[in-house]
């Protein structure tokens, strides 16, 4: 059986496989990219898809700061379909 790869929820910092994630990816030019399919490079920005994690990405206060400006609103509209 082939492993999939973990990566590190960015709110929660647990370890989940990487396909029960969403992924986004920081562009210098363009901001944070939603990237459901994988293939932008960049660095990436993984979070779990709890509706906690999402909802403190878009409101907390810590991630406001630091992603609040670069967030798009393509971004952020999936964001709040996946929370529902
Ligand atoms: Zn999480």
């Amino acid at each position: 059986m082939r492993r999939v790869p973990v990566r590190m929820c960015i709110v929660c910092r647990k370890l989940v496989p990487r396909t029960d994630m969403i992924r986004m990816v920081k562009n210098e030019e363009r901001g944070i990219l939603w990237d459901e399919e994988y293939s932008l490079s960049g660095k990436g920005v993984y979070i779990c898809r709890k509706r906690e994690c999402i909802a403190e990405f878009i409101e907390g206060r810590k991630f406001r700061k630091n992603f609040g400006k670069l967030l798009n609103s393509v971004c952020l509209d999936k964001l709040k379909e996946v929370k529902g």
